[in-house]
């Protein structure tokens, strides 16, 4: 019949297991959530089949009437999400995007200054091996040792000692909120570009539970599949239009040839998504959740959290005073069915591979209908695997404590078989 089950049994039989891992467990990375089934529909369409260089009413191929409309829907829907008269829909990824922005703004060799990998950055915002550390000079700014908050003397004290093109606000594992005004203060004190990376919070602005970096950067960054909850795929924004011919052009020919218009058909149907007061209660219980998380937590000897608590996603648990590191937290999450990932704390003793942290967030479980009273339930589960005395026996209970959990919220009840 043409299926995939029939054309390639064995992907079909990975996809049919990852279907029942992604229900079985608690998925609790950070950077994850689950598309909804119409995301994966526009995903999964013919509009994979199509070639469509350029942009919408200027495209290097024929027969794009069609993705026309899909694309202009998705960058007119992104620029009301986010109050933006600036929209590219086109990178497929976030670091795409990242990528885009340095290169329409920057000449290789330039300063660019962001937050240190070791303290929550990115790999693109200056690290080492990658292309933003490889191709620009790189001056990183930290957060305080006392509060874990981004020190902003020191992002003003190095922007004035190293006179950087652009300054990037912005994180993948940092609890909380930054001050995107101040960040715009320090960059128009030394002419430098600002760039926000929401890509981790941009679901939270989107449902306005997090102050916009819009109106503040001269350009934002997002990927779309993280608290947005879309398919895996970036996207450039900024308020105003003054450099949409140097992005647009810097995405498309510049970094990228045909755009994915499956993803970007992808994107639309999430954009709209993140629009409706359904969205914003997810993401109510989203934060909800990190927050009763970082409480409990507290309770456990030897355990702290990054700057004692979280305002958004996530919770970064800090193991420096436990037992164990964070590759064996994670580990021990693992065996008791909770997925997150280690991850280096500020100021961490070990070594990135093994860590003293695990990140873990709330919004792939919030999108799976996790309430209040359930993230009080998994909350209760992290603490006690992580306890160093926990017994084999009691780690069972723990797992089969996951598994009801799972089984009261199932994923894709349409999917299964
Ligand atoms: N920017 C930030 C802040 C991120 O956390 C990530 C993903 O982890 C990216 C960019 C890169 O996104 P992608 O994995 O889609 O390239």
């Amino acid at each position: 019949d043409g299926s995939l089950a029939e054309v390639d049994p064995e992907v079909h039989a990975a996809v049919a297991r990852e279907l029942d891992r992604q229900h079985g467990t608690l998925e609790m990375i950070a950077s994850e959530n689950f598309a909804p089934l119409a995301v994966m529909a526009a995903q999964g369409s013919v509009l994979t089949n199509k070639y469509a260089e350029g942009y919408p009413g200027r495209r290097y191929y024929g027969g794009c009437e069609h993705v026309d409309v899909v694309e202009t829907l998705a960058i007119e829907r992104l620029k009301d999400l986010f109050g933006a008269e600036y929209a590219n829909v086109q990178p497929h990824s976030g670091a795409q995007a990242n990528a885009a922005v340095m290169a329409a703004l920057l000449t290789p060799g330039d300063t660019i200054l962001g937050l240190d990998l070791a303290h929550g950055g990115h790999l693109t915002h200056g690290m080492r091996l990658n292309f933003s550390g490889r191709l620009y000079d790189v001056a990183a700014y930290h957060v305080r040792a006392d509060d874990h908050r981004v020190d902003l003397d020191e992002v003003a004290r190095l922007a004035r000692e190293h006179r950087p093109k652009l300054i990037i606000a912005g994180w993948s594992a940092y609890p909380r909120q930054l001050d995107f005004a101040a960040f715009r203060r320090i960059a128009d004190e030394v002419g430098a570009y600002l760039m926000v990376d929401m890509a981790h919070f941009a679901g939270l602005v989107a449902a306005g539970l997090h102050p916009s970096p819009v109106p503040h950067a001269h350009v934002v960054t997002s990927t779309t599949h993280k608290t947005l909850g879309g398919p895996r795929g970036g996207v450039i924004l900024a308020a105003d239009r003054s450099l949409a011919k140097a992005l647009n052009s810097a995405v498309f020919p510049g970094q990228q040839g045909g755009p994915l218009e499956h993803v970007i058909a992808a994107k639309a149907v999430a954009f709209k998504l993140a629009g409706t007061p359904e969205f914003r209660e997810r993401c109510e219980r989203t934060l909800a959740g990190a927050r009763v998380l970082a409480e409990r937590l507290l309770t456990e000897p030897g355990v702290g959290v990054v700057s004692g608590g979280t305002d958004v996603h996530l919770v970064l648990v800090d193991l420096r005073d436990h037992v164990l590191d964070g590759k064996q937290a994670e580990d021990r999450l693992h065996r008791v069915g909770v997925t997150v990932n280690r991850n280096a704390v500020p100021f961490d003793p070990r070594p990135p591979m093994v860590s003293s942290g695990v990140r873990i967030g709330t919004a792939a479980l919030a999108t799976r209908g996790f309430t209040v009273s359930d993230f009080r339930e998994v909350a209760d589960v992290v603490a006690r695997a992580l306890r160093p005395d926990v017994t084999e026996i009691e780690l069972d209970a723990l797992a089969y404590r996951v598994a009801a959990l799972a089984d009261r919220h199932p994923l894709y009840p349409e999917l299964q078989s």
